[in-house]
């Protein structure tokens, strides 16, 4: 044992071999992050001597072999791609929706560049973060009025705390839904400050339950939209545009209405789920609407609140709008996907898109895949109907027909095969369905094809035989 540990390099000999210039280079790594990690290998090798353990390889290859892996490790991102072949268009735990190229072009833009974020260009002088997309948001909804804050999430406690706090809300019990995550909107009113009136039962509301509870301490009417869930049978709810009507009672009244993913795009023409375009709600008469930027708009993390711009010039002011403001980064992209709605191109943004895939189009998306992994002999392919799911917690009911494949592999079991293709780079991750792996095609573009190939493609090769 003393032997071996005294035939470990020292450090400064180590820093003299020509791989530690080189592993510097290949990982980007300087000369004191890589020394670094040479004692730490060092290290352990050492107390993997006294330990009694035996070292297989050659001394100096293995510390090196050590040195590359940690120094390999170093860099690599935690936040990484990953090829979503579960069909699920808008999967919050993948990160929603893509962007659309437009909507990237500008973040890089907007990141390599110093910006007009708070600058009128034309004045010279301070402008504001909230010009930048409230015109596009007014074009494309009709609003009088209209900012951005965080998330939808930010958006409702921001308009319950800045107009509810201390005073009552009305809201319906069968709205008070949990947004995922256990993020319930009754604990965000709370939070809020707001007074929570629940009027109704899970099934039915009525508009003289909301009637009723009307007092001098009513500040607000809030509705939310049930967009994770359905009841369906012996239902009765009250209409946003019943709710305006109330606005008659009370002076001040203000309705609310979190319409959780506020669609632009009328996808109910497309034959595809209920759910009314931002446009129309307000049309109602509603004093405030909030939504999502990355469900069904396609677009980043963001909340928009539109409406009267009375509400939402106090709602600028208040100091919980600094707390709750948007990145430029996330403006940059919020206006390129906006841009595409308001120049009807809303088929550019890849969440609609692949909302309107057909299923041939998809079922092309497949059979390119099948062509190209004829070669790999250890799976066996088959190519079935399937149904994509929406997500993001949004129309629930709505399954659109797909074409997926269903995969079997000769040594490995499905759960096995599905743990190799997510621990794979890029990680790929699948349904299991029936104790088969399916690959649904609604939500894998053709760039990715390529990439799914080359991930079995490398499973063969680690089991064959
Ligand atoms: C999703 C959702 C939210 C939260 O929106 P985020 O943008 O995810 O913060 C709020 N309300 C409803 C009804 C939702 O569906």
């Amino acid at each position: 044992m003393k032997d071996i540990l005294r035939n470990i390099p020292p450090v400064h000999e180590l820093q003299k071999h020509h791989l530690f210039i080189l592993l510097g280079k290949k990982y980007n790594l300087d000369e004191t992050v890589l020394t670094s990690i040479i004692r730490q290998v060092l290290d352990a090798v050492r107390n993997t001597v006294k330990s009694g353990q035996h070292i297989n390889k050659d001394l100096n290859s293995f510390i090196w072999d050590e040195i590359e892996e940690i120094a390999k490790a170093k860099n690599k991102p935690s936040l990484l791609p990953v090829i979503n072949a579960t069909g699920t268009i808008l999967h919050t735990n993948l990160g929603r929706s893509r962007l659309s190229r437009e909507a990237i072009d500008r973040v890089v833009e907007v990141a390599e560049n110093y910006s007009n974020l708070e600058f009128d260009i034309i004045s010279g002088k301070r402008g504001s973060r909230h010009d930048i997309v409230e015109d596009l948001i007014k074009e494309v909804t009709g609003a009088e009025a209209a900012m951005v804050v965080n998330n939808n999430a930010a958006a409702v406690f921001f308009i319950l705390n800045a107009f509810g706090k201390g005073k009552e809300v009305i809201v319906s019990r069968g709205q008070l839904v949990e947004i995922g995550g256990s993020f319930r909107i009754s604990s965000i009113m709370e939070e809020s400050g707001a007074k929570l009136v629940e009027v109704g039962t899970t099934n039915k509301t009525h508009l003289k339950d909301y009637e009723e509870a009307l007092t001098d301490g009513t500040s607000m009417v809030l509705k939310v939209h049930t967009s994770n869930f359905k009841i369906v049978g012996f239902t009765q709810d009250v209409s946003t545009q019943q709710l305006v009507d109330l606005k008659k009672f009370q002076d001040n009244l203000i309705v609310y209405e979190d319409l959780g993913s506020g669609v632009l795009f009328d996808f109910t023409e497309a034959g595809i789920g209920e759910e009314p375009v931002v446009q129309k709600v307000l049309e109602t008469g509603v004093d405030i609407v909030s939504f999502s930027g990355d469900k069904l708009l396609g677009g980043p993390q963001a909340g928009i609140i539109a409406g009267k711009k009375q509400y939402i010039d106090q709602l600028k002011k208040h100091q919980l709008a600094r707390v709750l403001r948007v990145d430029k980064m996330s403006f940059a992209a919020l206006e390129g996907t906006l841009q595409a709605y308001a120049n009807n191109k809303a088929k550019d943004i890849p969440a609609v898109r692949d909302m309107l895939l057909t299923i041939e189009e998809v079922r092309e998306r497949a059979t390119v895949f099948l062509y190209s992994v004829t070669s790999l002999m250890m799976f066996q392919w088959e190519l079935v109907e399937d149904e994509s799911m929406v997500g993001g917690g949004t129309m629930p009911e709505v399954k659109i027909p797909s074409i997926a494949i269903r995969v079997q592999a000769d040594t490995l079991s499905s759960q096995n095969l599905a743990d190799e293709l997510r621990k794979g780079t890029p990680s790929v991750v699948v349904r299991l369905q029936d104790q088969h792996v399916i690959l649904d095609f609604r939500t894998i573009t053709q760039g990715e094809i390529p990439k799914l190939v080359e991930a079995f493609r490398k499973i063969e090769l680690t089991y064959r035989d």
